[in-house]
């Protein structure tokens, strides 16, 4: 089953609207390589500008995180109906950072998957354990509970309509990544139950991304392995010759 590597860049809270709008302008001026796809995510003032840049482009821009209702009394919020004004096609819901940092349940992160699918926006789901959940052995306990309450309620066509992100936690913005094997053996956990929560059809279809202190030095490694359908990278996306190194890995 032919699955497109996606190279997405999360841009974090780390540029200026003029930063973000350079980056993607330095981003776009290579040619996507045939096969692959690329996308961004600026933070949410950053997308309207970004948006513009990439219009003509075949690069996809996504959002960090994303609401379940279009309008109303939700303070702080990003409304899908803005996104998609922005050229959004996808948004990050789950983020290691939104789970750790502001305390989002699984419970409010299948309330904003549901809403991206609700507008037909890509919802990015990441899911990872901490280090000492994975000291306790409790990774593929962890990364089942967040799939299948992250996903409860969900019915798809198509594995198309969304992307999962294994992110473990201990990998993310701190130099280590998790090793070739390590990676590939949650991926194949992951499919195996995505294979159980929806089919095996749609399990083949639908793209698990690997993040966590992805570099040019890694990614060809990482990709090489069978489950592994791309990278959400963080740190190494906010340069643009380290992601166009990236975007162009060498096929092993
Ligand atoms: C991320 O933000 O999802 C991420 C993986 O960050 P980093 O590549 O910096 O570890």
């Amino acid at each position: 089953m032919e699955r497109t590597p996606l190279l997405a860049g999360n841009w974090k809270m780390f540029t200026t609207v003029a930063e973000a709008t350079e980056l993607a302008r330095a981003i776009a001026v290579e040619p996507v390589p045939p096969g692959r796809q690329v996308m961004v995510a600026p933070s949410a003032p950053a997308l309207n500008a970004v948006g513009a840049v990439l219009r003509a482009t075949p690069i996809a821009l996504s959002a960090q995180n994303i609401c379940w209702e279009e309008r109303g009394a939700f303070t702080g919020e990003i409304s899908p109906l803005l996104l998609k004004e922005a050229g959004a096609t996808m948004a990050i819901v789950g983020h290691s950072e939104r789970r750790h940092l502001f305390a989002e349940s699984n419970a409010l992160i299948n309330k904003r998957l549901r809403g991206a699918l609700r507008f037909e926006i890509i919802p990015l789901l990441c899911i990872g354990e901490t280090m000492a959940e994975r000291e306790d052995n409790a990774t593929e306990e962890v990364l089942e509970k967040q799939l299948r309450q992250g996903l409860a309620g969900v019915t798809l066509k198509s594995g198309h309509q969304i992307i999962i992100a294994y992110e473990p936690v201990w990998a993310i913005g701190t130099g280590r990544t998790a090793s070739a094997a390590q990676a590939q053996k949650a991926h194949a956990f992951c499919r195996s139950l995505l294979g159980d929560i929806f089919d095996k059809g749609i399990a083949q279809q639908i793209r698990i991304l690997y993040g966590g202190s992805v570099n040019p030095a890694t990614i060809a490694e990482i990709m090489a392995q069978a489950d592994i359908d791309g990278a959400l990278v963080g740190g190494a996306a906010l340069k643009a010759d380290s992601f166009l190194s990236i975007i162009h890995y060498k096929t092993l």
